[in-house]
């Protein structure tokens, strides 16, 4: 599962770049090899304590191993250690993580960019969220109740008002509801989501932009998990459209670490218009002073970051092209073929009580039952029952209003209901979908109907 025969490359590019350095006195470091492989040999142990992440059948959480030119390019550049803050830090990881991020802004269609990764989708939110209230300074900031919790939390700490805009059934924002808001008061951002956390709903950004031209407001685009999903062919129209129109959003997040084959620790932001970087504006004694040009570290809230970070992403981004059709975009397509092929036997299935048809690639469904009570016991011992046969899924609690929707025949026994969910984010997936079915099936099989 973990390929180390290609450990051999990172040996033979740890010679390569030593040679970069021969000039320096010889100096060697004192460390002591054997009590290190001590420790390294009880790790080992110790971290088999873990679900299976790389494997096809963890299909729970989001969770996709970094492709392996990641791992190894994030390890060869620790030998530098690059700090991608300053210039002064790391030079040519600094290099590399423009042209990623150019890269990045290109995909999503942007012609002017400023941006930078940062640490998660967390801090690149919160960033994208401080422009926004440096940008115009007063109004509400709307985004879905299906958007992630960071954006509340994140307006409570830049003391920014909230508000969140209900759903339709899909789990996207409700258009009519947002006009309401937009009606009765003023706002000063909408985010949207291109990708819900627990759905992977697209909200629609085209009709958002649409609302924009009448109400005005800045428009931030959340798409932290589903933004690599512009590259694939085989999107919904409507859930096309909304990834054609980031192009026009003011800013856009995306979390590399996510679905970009990257370890974590890679977000990424990007505003479009990069005269914004003026209000990162700040005097420094201590940083900066061999480098005349604008870099990384002026237009950042953090300082210190991993150049690996920008090294790794660099690298995989050579390997697998950002590009419509590329080997890349394959693997999003048959990620979002799995979830299809799944929602399918799920909904022609009697066991099973379907939620809505993925728009991208996370399934979610209950087990059927008379009322919300049973169900959701019985999505529980499913998730039990598939665990102890290897295959790891994950839980949802889904709210009143979409379970009411979904499965309006559930009698109302409780708030909500607990849901099975399934993120089928590896292109292995869909080789492994037959094999997953039938341990969810067997597995369901031995729940009671009744229970
Ligand atoms: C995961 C996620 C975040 C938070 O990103 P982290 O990298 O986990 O901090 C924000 N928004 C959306 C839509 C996400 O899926």
């Amino acid at each position: 599962m973990f390929e180390p025969n290609t450990l051999r490359y990172l040996d033979e590019a740890l010679v390569i770049l030593d040679q970069g350095f021969q000039g320096l006195p010889e100096f060697t470091p004192a460390t002591q090899p054997e009590p290190l492989r001590a420790v390294l040999r009880e790790i080992a142990q110790r971290m088999q304590d873990n679900f299976p992440y790389p494997h096809p059948l963890y299909a729970g959480q989001m969770l996709k191993p970094p492709h392996p030119v990641a791992r190894l390019a994030y390890m060869l550049a620790l030998y530098i250690n690059p700090n991608n803050h300053a210039l002064d830090g790391g030079r040519a990881s600094s290099a590399m993580e423009k042209e990623a991020v150019a890269n990045i802004a290109h995909m999503f269609g942007y012609t002017t960019h400023l941006g930078h990764l940062c640490t998660s989708g967390t801090i690149a939110n919160l960033e994208a969220l401080w422009v926004a209230r440096q940008a115009r300074a007063q109004g509400l900031v709307l985004a879905s109740e299906q958007a992630h919790y960071t954006h509340a939390r994140m307006c409570e700490v830049l003391q920014l008002p909230f508000k969140s805009v209900a759903v339709d059934a899909a789990g996207c924002m409700d258009m009519n509801a947002l006009e309401d808001a937009l009606k009765h008061e003023s706002a000063g951002t909408v985010v949207a989501t291109l990708g819900t956390t627990a759905l992977g709903a697209v909200d629609p950004l085209h009709e958002i932009m649409q609302l924009r031209e009448r109400y005005g407001f800045r428009v931030h685009v959340d798409a932290a998990y589903g933004g690599y999903f512009t590259l694939a062919d085989n999107l919904d129209g409507r859930t096309h459209a909304a990834f054609e129109a980031m192009a026009r959003a003011d800013s856009i997040v995306v979390d590399p670490h996510k679905h970009g084959l990257q370890p974590y620790g890679c977000g990424c932001v990007l505003l479009r218009n990069p005269s914004e970087g003026r209000f990162y504006k700040h005097e420094s004694p201590y940083t900066y002073f061999t480098s005349a040009e604008l870099h990384l570290g002026e237009i950042s809230l953090e300082c210190s970051r991993p150049g690996a970070a920008a090294v790794a992403l660099w690298a995989t981004q050579q390997l697998l092209p950002m590009v419509p059709g590329g080997e890349f975009a394959r693997g999003l397509e048959a990620s979002r073929r799995t979830a299809l092929a799944l929602h399918r036997h799920l909904a022609n299935s009697a066991r099973y009580l379907a939620g809505p048809a993925p728009e991208l690639d996370i399934v979610v469904w209950t087990m059927a039952a008379p009322g919300r009570q049973a169900a959701s016991r019985r999505a529980q011992a499913v998730f039990d029952g598939a665990a102890q046969r290897q295959l790891h899924l994950a839980l949802l609690r889904v709210p009143n209003q979409l379970a009411a929707a979904w499965w309006p025949r559930l009698a109302r026994d409780a708030e909500t209901v607990t849901a099975l969910r399934s993120c089928l984010m590896k292109p292995e997936h869909a080789e492994w979908l037959p094999r997953i079915i039938e341990r969810l099936d067997n597995t369901a099989a031995r729940e009671p109907l009744s229970a």
